[in-house]
């Protein structure tokens, strides 16, 4: 194997074997720019001395080779008495992990060198200058010496002359400073500063190798899931000194401004200073376009040199440079990381700059930048009293008056308030006052706890497990760390997007492009607006797969049409049995004889209709699959304890009332140990006379109704949690005696589809025989990835998920992105069958992978039909569907 590249050797797609430091400069060298020669040692290198704790065969031998021309090229040798090269020694790997590894400058001096490099450069002061950098900065990263020793050393060198900066320091300041800083090296290692050149170069290299591995770097590639095995390039290059005087300097730009994306000229630059000395903040910068005054020369070259890269890049790049007495020199380029705004508005703009077409420009967006983009916000700059941090569940900014229960967030929202609700945690019967609250705080549970996932489904601000809070519902009052007490009506403000809560009220700023989603007025000049529009047009006309949004009632209905949704694909109906309505499910539950429970089902009948009625209406013209019922009774029956205690209270006072001795009966008979393998979805249909029938009944008739009324319903029923066929088709048969019996009634022809939700194992398994009983497939890969992985999704993130991202057995929870070896290979297979057995079967998904950008990639591949996802995220899932198809 070759382990080392010159730079003219390599090029910018080299990324993976160079690193994106060593493959761009490669890059900028064969562009003609002004890069001082190196070369490169590969990521193979780094990955063979990682694994086997010493260097390759043949590395070293390679490494002196291209050294040696590097020496030639220059007229001079590494660390020469009289005249010496010096070398920076830098690591680089393929994706950027900023600060994260490390970087040694000055290679190649020692006690003797030092007096040749200020022969040499006229400038004894630059020269121990530079000496006492090497020091510092090896005895850091290669020597593992507490930097502090360093920069106090240093702190008291510039004290002891009365200054605070280090450009009062002279010659034999800095002369004085490489004996202590000497001294610090050999009393921390036992050993002599290394003076041997060569050996000064092996050792940084390794250290290079080695910092793949420090914690921080460790740490930083979990959180941008960057993998743990692709190592680190190292680059030699020679150097060159921004520290020779005030006509020398170094400095970062950017080619336009990475938080709005505006054209212009973005940089700092320090004059008579080096490497890291720009960021480090050791001395003010001046703005780059001062840079025009102090060496106008310089400045004209480098705003060429940006131009060319633009052009080059086709994109915004950030640089490094350095100005050596006169002479520019580039360091650095890459295409720059950007805000989410920045990232709509610069695609936008190379494509009026003919350097991109749109099909580029959708490529260079994404998903999660459009969802950060679609919330509104607290504005940065206002003073805020931050009282607790829990996890940023769903994100937004919320302002609103706590309340601790849901009958309170719905009667104060009625009457105009915004609302806060403030819970332990959330159970369905919190639903209307999650509804009506602007925000959900939650003291306990993770990011999938019923709170996170309902408020993400709805867009609605969420921050939950606040360990911190005691939230007391009863005494309606919640205590924060400090003493801090906030009581019902008082105002809380919380951040879904970084988990802060804060006392009183965070001014927001809305969102534009919301705004624009929702079809308001916004100013047509608004760039922002105008590229996210041009981006999401042509995201639709590229991309095959449909999307459609779950939604349960005709307000999500509708703003999910203003969003893009092409139907609904999941309308729950189990918010259609709470409520009033739960009078009825409990005379269902307790009917003895079957008239009774046809009355009780007959009161549902024209409710649910309603409710349908509005559905359809609203997404006229378009398919809307309804869910039957799914959720396990218990979750619209009284909570057990609370009845046995009202029950118990009642015997005692001698008046126990007969209707609740006989749902407390009924409370204990359907209780179950794991409700949600339990009666539920298909089996309620099958255990439950007339319950399924009744809906049905409902769906078909609202149907009717809007063809009545000249309306084009498009129905889909919809099946929940059926394992074999046998009980698709008892449902199914029940269902079209029902549908054949609406249609005589009415006189009008319905063409509902019967379809079944694909949710367990078992299903996807036996697709092929489950297509035979419907004409719809849709995947509920929530339900699926618990059952495959035997999770339960309620229990195992706050237990064990936190600990699993840790070891690194996931990168990330298979409740957000799909799991495509496993959960995803079921998809796979189920999609084939069923269609294998009828051509004509409508595939989708539903639930929360539908809106998740990964996963609707993994979707397009396998060839679905649609995806459907909350309202909110259907913008989302238009952009990945279309950046998918490209
Ligand atoms: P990082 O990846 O942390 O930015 P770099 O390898 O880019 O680390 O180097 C740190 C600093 O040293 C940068 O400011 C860079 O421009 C500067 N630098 C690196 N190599 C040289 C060199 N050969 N001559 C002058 N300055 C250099
Ligand atoms: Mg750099
Ligand atoms: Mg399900």
């Amino acid at each position: 194997t070759k382990y080392v590249y010159d730079f003219a050797e390599g090029n910018k797609d080299l990324k993976d074997l160079l690193g994106g430091k060593g493959a761009n400069l490669a890059e900028m060298t064969n562009m003609g720019l002004p890069v001082p020669p190196g070369f490169t040692i590969t990521t193979d290198a780094c990955r063979a001395f990682l694994a086997t704790g010493s260097e390759p065969e043949g590395l070293r031998a390679e490494v002196a080779d291209h050294l040696a021309r590097l020496e030639e090229s220059i007229g001079r040798r590494l660390g020469d008495p009289s005249d010496p090269l010096l070398v920076s020694v830098r690591s680089g790997a393929k994706f950027s992990m900023p600060g994260m590894m490390e970087t040694v400058l000055n290679v190649g001096l020692n006690d003797s060198s030092v007096h040749g490099l200020a022969a040499q450069s006229g400038s004894e002061r630059f020269a121990w200058d530079s000496y006492r950098r090497l020091i510092q900065m090896f005895g850091k990263t290669v020597l593992g010496i507490d930097g502090e020793r360093f920069d106090d050393a240093l702190e008291e060198q510039k004290r002891s002359r009365g200054s605070d900066s280090d450009l009062d320091l002279s010659a034999e300041d800095f002369r004085a400073l490489v004996d202590v800083y000497q001294k610090i090296v050999r009393d921390a290692t036992g050993r002599d500063f290394p003076q041997e050149p060569r050996e000064q170069m092996a050792l940084a290299t390794r250290a290079v190798f080695d910092s793949w591995n420090a914690d921080r770097a460790i740490l930083y590639r979990r959180q941008e899931r960057i993998p743990a095995d692709l190592g680190t390039a190292v680059n030699i290059v020679a150097m060159v000194f921004g520290n020779l005087g005030m006509d020398s300097g170094t400095g970062v730009a950017f080619t336009r401004d990475p938080a709005s994306g505006a054209q212009g000229i973005y940089g700092d630059y320090l004059q008579n200073a080096q490497g890291e000395d720009v960021v480090a903040g050791i001395r003010n910068t001046v703005p780059l376009q001062q840079l025009a005054e102090i060496d106008p020369t310089s400045y004209d070259e480098l705003l060429g040199i940006m131009s060319t890269l633009e052009r080059h890049y086709k994109d915004l790049c950030d640089i490094e440079f350095t100005i050596e007495r006169g002479k520019l020199w580039m360091l650095q380029t890459r295409v720059g990381k950007r805000t989410a705004a920045a990232a709509y508005t610069i695609a936008a703009q190379l494509v009026d700059e003919g350097m991109i077409d749109l099909d580029e420009a959708v490529r260079r967006v994404n998903g999660a930048q459009l969802a950060q983009l679609m919330f509104p916000r607290f504005d940065a700059d206002a003073k805020k009293e931050r009282i607790a941090r829990g996890m940023n569940a769903s994100p937004g900014a919320a302002v609103g008056k706590v309340v601790f229960d849901s009958y309170t967030a719905v009667k104060w929202s009625r009457s105009g308030e915004k609302v806060i609700l403030v819970r332990r945690e959330t159970n369905p019967d919190d639903l209307n006052g999650m509804i009506a609250a602007e925000g959900i705080l939650t003291s306990r549970g993770g990011k999938t706890s019923h709170a996170a996932v309902v408020a993400r489904g709805m867009g609605k601000t969420c921050v939950c497990g606040a360990e911190d809070l005691d939230v007391d519902t009863k005494r309606r009052r919640l205590t924060a760390p400090g003493g801090v007490i906030l009581e019902e009506g008082d105002v809380l403000s919380i951040d879904g997007s970084t988990g802060m809560v804060y006392r009183g009220e965070v001014p927001v700023v809305p969102s534009p492009v919301v705004e624009y989603f929702e079809g308001r007025q916004v100013a047509d000049d608004d760039p922002l607006v105008t590229a996210v529009h041009r981006i999401m047009t042509h995201a639709d006309e590229a991309r095959s797969l449909g999307v459609r949004a779950n939604a349960d009632t005709p307000e999500d209905a509708e703003r999910a049409r203003r969003f893009g949704a092409q139907g609904i694909g999941l309308c729950r109906t189990e918010h259609m049995f709470l409520g009033e309505r739960r009078q009825y499910v409990e005379r269902l539950i307790l009917a003895d004889t079957e008239q009774e429970r046809e009355e009780a089902l007959s009161e549902l009948l024209p409710l649910q209709r309603d409710d349908f009625i509005g559905i359809f209406a609203a997404m006229d013209g378009l398919p809307v699959t309804v869910r039957l019922l799914d959720p396990p009774l218990h979750e619209f029956l009284p909570d057990i304890t609370e009845l046995s205690v009202r029950v118990a209270l009642a015997e005692a006072r001698g008046d126990a009332n007969e209707n609740d001795l006989r749902l407390l009966q009924a409370v204990h008979k359907l209780h179950e140990q794991n409700p949600m393998l339990g009666l539920r979805g298909v089996r309620l249909g099958l255990v439950i006379p007339g319950l399924f029938t009744m809906q049905v009944r409902a769906i078909a008739e609202a149907a009717a109704a809007r063809r009545d009324a000249g309306g084009d319903p498009h129905a889909e029923i919809m099946i929940p949690l059926v394992g074999t066929v046998q009980e698709l088709e008892i449902i199914r048969a029940e269902s079209e005696q029902v549908l054949a019996e609406v249609a005589a009634e009415t006189g009008v022809a319905l063409d509902l589809l019967i379809g079944t939700m694909i949710e367990l194992p078992r299903a996807a398994l036996t697709a092929g025989q489950i297509a035979g009983a419907a004409q719809f497939f849709s995947f509920g890969t929530n339900d699926l990835t618990q059952t495959v992985w035997g999770f339960s999704r309620d229990d195992v993130e706050a237990a064990f998920f936190s600990a699993y991202l840790e070891k690194g057995i996931f990168g990330v929870s298979p409740f957000e992105t799909l799991d495509r070896d496993g959960v995803g290979r079921l998809v796979r297979l189920a999609t084939r069958e069923g269609r294998e057995a009828r051509p004509d079967l409508k595939v989708g998904v539903c639930g929360e992978h539908g809106g998740d950008p990964d996963s609707v990639h993994f979707f397009h591949e396998v060839g679905l039909d649609y995806v459907s996802c909350s309202p909110f995220r259907v913008p989302v899932a238009r952009l990945e569907a279309g950046r998918a198809a490209l």
